[in-house]
C-alpha cells in the first residue's frame, strides 16, 4: 500500500479503457474493490466497481473530468455511496492479478476527484 495525503497530486493514470477493451474490462479480472473508512479506522462500506450501474454522483465527477463516456459506478464511488454521507477519513482500492497478487488500482482522475471534492484525507491502493 502507497500512502498519499491530500492534495493529490494530478498525474494519477486514468483506469479508462484504451479502444477496443471493453471486452477485456468486462471480464473479472479488472474487478476492484474500495473501502472506506472513518477516523477511528473502523470501515464504513466496501464496494467493487460495475459494468451494469450507473449513479448520479459517478456522472457528475466523470463529466466534471471531461470523461463523461464513463458512466459505469468506480469502486470508489460505489463506496463512498454506500457511507450514505458519513464522514469517511481514509480509502482504499485494492486490485489482485490472476495469481493473487496485489496490482495497481491508483484511482482514476474521476475518483480522485470525488475523494478531493469528498474531503477524504488518505488514500491508499495496491500497487
Ligand atoms: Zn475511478
Amino acid at each position: 500500500m502507497q500512502q498519499l495525503n491530500l492534495p493529490i497530486n494530478l498525474e494519477f493514470v486514468s483506469l479508462r479503457p484504451s479502444s477496443g477493451s471493453n471486452k477485456e474490462m468486462a471480464t473479472k479480472k479488472y474487478h476492484i474493490l474500495a473501502k472506506c473508512y472513518d477516523k477511528k479506522g473502523n470501515l464504513l462500506a466496501a464496494a467493487f466497481n460495475s459494468y451494469t450501474k450507473t449513479h448520479p454522483l459517478q456522472a457528475y465527477f466523470a463529466r466534471k473530468v471531461g470523461h463523461p463516456h464513463c458512466e459505469y459506478l468506480h469502486a470508489e464511488i460505489h463506496a463512498i455511496l454506500k457511507c450514505r454521507g458519513k464522514p469517511i477519513h481514509r480509502i482504499t482500492t485494492e486490485r489482485y492479478d490472476a495469481r493473487g497478487l496485489p496490482a495497481n488500482a491508483q484511482p482514476c482522475p474521476i475518483c480522485q476527484e470525488a475523494i478531493k471534492a469528498l474531503g477524504i484525507k488518505i488514500v491508499e491502493y495496491t500497487k
